[in-house]
């Protein structure tokens, strides 16, 4: 079997025609809350200096403004754009946003970058999750297309066919790991562990590599939740287990078994069995909890920040404590610039300080960061907060220790998340303020690895199995996807999934 039933292919076609046809998101998108973000004065101004900009370039090319968006010169003005808004972040030149053959030469130069995002996500077919399709919309929202405007997205754009292609055919990931989120209701687990494990086993089969991880979801509290941690470890194997400690995040109203990571009582027996079967790397959703968020929820708010982190790692030094979203607040209801005016004022951010400080305080060195949504939040609404983030996170854990991830497919490919961190640097002002290292460059070491050595030391992948991946038959599948031309169509893709077939 290929990557795509015939099924799945003909659902893509409508998704295809759907997608947002802004290089960028000129429009913050919340994970978890489903309510896009009001768009901020300054996201407006982004979103008309990019379509000027894309106006302009466009027609020096002899392209429509869609099909100019989706060239490597079209990212580039992306970045261009955000640069004059919010004052220069990004490296990029104006010369790369004019000249197809420059844009197009950096792309090519950058595209084997070894990208590992252990932090993905899709919904199941039977999903009732709504939701996602209007975060999505929100993305799409006030795109340039005037067809788009108001138009629906599909759901079949959040399930497996549009993942398969988002993440690995329009984006230079290379390798990624199937996540999900837990509910108290049944149906509205974004995945099944069974499910994760299944894709992970239908992409790498058909790939012929090892393209896919997965994890499996524990849930403390919830009824036979350590009989189905052995279940996993026996039959589904997962690459490694995630906690949410807001217990339901999906359902906030519905959360009746939050917990802490160093409640030794609900929490270690699980940790014994992840040590016990070899499976170090505990990744824990935190944070996305904003100051909205915490006056609904009070009750829930002491198991969002990262208060019980530094005793659980400190307890475990067998194990790794990955903190997804890094503890970011803001994100999911939340503005970042609420979280930048804390910064301005207190040299803060909630609860991205708190987490780089944990090694320090409590002399452990077994605590991450996963960059998912993070980054992709402050990027394109406050770039100048992604870049202190990123200097805190590095100055606290390490360069070794904060780790690649997007929250994809929730806001599209994660192509330009990509080309965000690629080009992204911490502003010499706020480096000599705060004493940051700068990131450097785009296939600089500290880039390097974020996007894939850190993952891939954590998770032992080793050298043969990423030289595989050059020729498997998904590097084949892109090579001709790309060859149709570079603009993406789903007609491309069509033609790869008949490929994909063995
Ligand atoms: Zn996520």
């Amino acid at each position: 079997m290929g990557w795509l039933t015939d099924d799945e292919r003909n659902q893509l076609a409508p998704a295809e025609r759907a997608l947002p046809r802004l290089p960028i998101p000129v429009q913050a998108v919340s994970s978890d809350e489903f309510m896009p973000m009001p768009q901020s004065p300054r996201q407006r101004a982004l979103e008309r200096r990019l379509k000027a900009l894309g106006t302009e370039l466009a027609r020096h090319q002899g392209l429509t403004r869609r099909q100019f968006f989706r060239t490597a010169s079209g990212m580039a003005a992306a970045f261009l754009a955000m640069n004059d808004t919010f004052g220069p972040v990004f490296g990029v030149s104006h010369a790369e946003a004019a000249t197809p053959e420059l844009a197009q030469a950096r792309a090519q130069g950058l595209s084997g970058q070894f990208i590992m995002d252990m932090h993905t996500h899709f919904l199941r077919d039977d999903t009732r999750l709504q939701g996602f399709v209007r975060a999505r919309e929100a993305v799409g929202k006030a795109g340039w297309n005037p067809m788009l405007v108001n138009k629906p997205q599909n759901i079949e754009d959040l399930k497996f066919a549009n993942y398969m292609k988002e993440v690995f055919l329009d984006s230079d990931t290379k390798v990624a790991c199937i996540s999900g989120a837990p509910s108290e209701i049944t149906e509205d687990w974004f995945l099944t562990n069974e499910m994760k494990a299944a894709a992970r086993t239908r992409i790498n089969d058909a790939s012929g590599s090892r393209r896919a991880f997965s994890h499996a979801i524990f849930t403390p509290g919830y009824p036979g939740w350590m009989e189905q941690i052995d279940r996993a470890i026996e039959v589904l194997k997962p690459d490694s287990f995630k906690g949410y400690t807001i217990g339901d995040n999906t359902h906030k109203n519905l959360s009746k078994h939050p917990w802490r990571l160093d409640d030794e009582k609900l929490a270690y027996p699980a940790y014994e069995k992840f040590a016990k079967a070899g499976l170090v790397n505990v990744c824990i959703h935190k944070g996305l909890f904003p100051p909205s968020m915490a006056q609904r929820f009070p009750h829930l708010l002491p198991y969002c920040d990262v208060s019980d982190v530094a005793r659980a790692a400190k307890d475990w030094p067998q194990l790794n404590f990955i903190i997804y979203h890094g503890g970011y607040r803001y994100a999911g209801a939340g503005r970042p610039e609420d979280a930048w005016q804390q910064f301005e004022q207190s040299g803060r951010i909630d609860w991205v300080t708190d987490l780089a400080e944990i090694p320090a305080r409590a002399g452990v060195s077994n605590v991450y960061a996963d960059v998912g949504q993070l980054f992709a939040q402050t990027t394109i609404a406050e770039p100048k907060l992604a870049a202190v983030m990123m200097g805190q996170l590095i100055a606290g854990l390490g360069a070794d220790h904060v780790c690649w991830g997007t929250d994809a497919i929730w806001t599209g490919a994660p192509q330009w998340q990509i080309e965000a961190l690629r080009r992204l640097e911490i502003p010499d002002e706020l480096r000599r303020k705060h004493g940051f290292a700068p990131l450097g460059e785009a296939d600089g070491p500290v880039k390097r690895a974020i996007f894939g050595e850190n993952n891939a030391r954590l998770y032992n992948f080793d050298a043969r199995q990423r030289l595989a991946l050059a020729d498997d038959r998904l590097s084949q599948a892109k090579l001709a996807y790309e060859r149709e031309g570079s603009l993406r169509t789903n007609l491309a893709y069509g033609f790869v999934a008949g490929r994909g077939s063995t």
